[in-house]
């Protein structure tokens, strides 16, 4: 049997991006003692490659438009806290907009954020509390009693030591499944193995492997997910391309597949038109659009503070096959080396533009909204690209308070989930990834400190030192 270190704390996270340092935090400030633990060797997970954009809905009634099969208290719970915990980010002195920025994602509202450093003054207040930051330490395992309510967590060093985290409250927050192959397909279907990764890699759903271990319940949405259409082919795609090559301004373009049909109606907003490509043959598509929308919407900042890029010509450079031409029926001829059928294509593109002139209606058995703008200045581009993940919107199953709970809805005493490791408040609508995981973080650390004072006041079990023992 291997010698297992030995160490007590009130609340110990798994995950140190926004969710898990926000539940850091919140427990910290209740008095609680905290071990933020890490896997990688570095902090900060997807938040730390995020554009920093603080949003989500305006309102619940816009949520409910957004995500109609979103779960409600999920929804309820961001919209009511956000105001509440942009206060908070103020009050951290870094770096937090003043002007909001609105339609993001289509509908939502949100303040531009210095990311990074408010990741870093979290991980500053957990120590100051007398807790511990730990990178190089992968969770296990939760450790449960025979009531089936949790005793701590069984970790890994990267030395590949044991280490034993004894606490009454652990929350799960290693940002969702969308690293886990086996999960994806199961989810999603064969073309799942087609998903350009977009993410951190320590995300390969180790929160939903350790929920479910502790008896919790999974949610819907399971087979939908947030992420943006990139160009393809890519001969590199490292977390420095994340943000250049996601082609943002897809809902100004007609998208057909490979067959050169429309299958989604275009405005609907680039992360809806990701997921819908993932369904098509081969999850390959074409972006069609003209000069002006490549140089406005193609290459205006989406958020403010990541700068102006030319997305059409960033995906060109990385590789994706691309095509230019004067006319739309040049461009129609030119992508027939792609394998797409011009009189297809070419169809499409008329029934599309026709519509689109004339107000709105249908292309291809696709609507056409009135807001659908037709290429009409040349040049003319063909972009090809390939749907992407950035995280999962399904996931651990929790109540308005992130605490677990399993398949018959009641809690899993001690054990909370926040973040992208959570499932439901996003389906196929999406919701906001920084401010939900803020969000729902402080949530469950609030509700973990009350599980550790609670433990500390019955006194039933001291809080143990560091030690060594015997097997696990
Ligand atoms: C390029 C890019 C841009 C984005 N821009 C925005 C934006 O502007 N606005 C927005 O709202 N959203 C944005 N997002 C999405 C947003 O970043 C995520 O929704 C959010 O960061 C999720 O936070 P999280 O704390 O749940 O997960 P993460 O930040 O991913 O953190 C999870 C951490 O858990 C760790 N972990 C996993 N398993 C274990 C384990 N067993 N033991 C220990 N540690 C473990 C992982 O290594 C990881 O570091 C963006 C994402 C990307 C990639």
């Amino acid at each position: 049997m291997s010698a297992v270190r030995t160490e007590g704390f009130d609340v110990v996270v798994v995950g140190s991006g926004i969710a898990g340092s926000s539940a850091a935090v919140a427990a910290t400030r209740r008095g609680a003692r905290v071990a933020l633990l890490e896997k990688q060797d570095t902090f900060g997970g997807s938040t730390a490659l995020s554009a920093g954009m603080f949003w989500t809905a305006p309102d619940l009634d816009a949520y409910r438009r957004r995500v109609p099969l979103g779960d409600e208290s999920l929804g309820r719970a961001v919209v009511e806290d956000y105001a509440e915990c942009l206060e908070e980010l103020h009050a951290t002195g870094e770096r937090v907009s003043d002007t909001p920025k609105t339609d993001i994602m289509t509908f939502g509202i949100g303040y531009s954020t210095d990311i990074l450093a408010i990741l870093a003054w979290c991980r500053a207040q957990v120590e100051a509390g007398g807790g511990v930051c730990r990178t190089g330490t992968a969770a296990l395992r939760v450790l449960l009693d025979d009531d089936g309510a949790v005793t701590g967590l069984l970790a890994r060093t990267a030395q590949g030591g044991r280490v034993r985290y004894e606490a009454p409250a652990v929350v799960l927050a290693g940002g969702g499944f969308q690293g886990a192959r086996d999960e994806l397909t199961r989810a999603m279907g064969p073309n799942a193995d087609r998903l350009l990764l977009r993410s951190n890699p320590g995300s390969v759903g180790d929160g939903l492997r350790l929920a479910r271990q502790a008896g919790a319940g999974g949610t819907t949405a399971m087979s939908t997910f947030y992420g943006h259409l990139i160009g393809s082919p890519v001969n590199r795609f490292e977390p420095q391309d994340f943000l250049p090559n996601s082609q943002y301004y897809s809902d100004h373009a007609v998208l057909v597949n490979m067959e050169g049909r429309r299958f989604v109606d275009e405005t609907l907003g680039d992360e809806i038109l990701n997921q819908a490509l993932l369904h098509q043959p081969q999850a390959g598509g074409v972006l069609v659009f003209d000069d002006h929308v490549r140089t406005t919407v193609g290459t205006d900042e989406p958020f403010p503070g990541l700068g102006a890029v030319d997305r059409y010509q960033v995906a060109v450079d990385n590789g994706a096959l691309h095509a230019r031409a004067d006319t739309l029926e040049d461009l129609v001829a030119r992508t027939a080396a792609w394998g797409i059928d011009p009189a297809v294509l070419g169809r499409t593109l008329q029934d599309y533009v026709a519509a689109a002139s004339a107000g709105g209606g249908f292309a291809g058995g696709h609507p056409v909204s009135s807001r659908a703008r037709a290429p009409r200045t040349g040049p003319f581009h063909a972009l090809k690209v390939q749907p992407s993940i950035t995280f999962t919107f399904g996931g651990v199953r929790v109540d308005d308070q992130a605490r677990v709970l399993d398949p018959d809805g009641r809690p899993v005493p001690g054990l909370h989930a926040a973040g992208a490791d959570i499932g439901g408040l996003s389906n196929l609508g999406y919701a906001g990834g920084l401010a939900p995981a803020y969000i729902t973080g402080r949530r469950a650390g609030r509700s973990a400190a009350r599980v550790a004072g609670a433990a500390r006041a019955t006194g039933a079990e001291p809080r143990p030192p560091a030690g060594v023992t015997a097997g696990v």
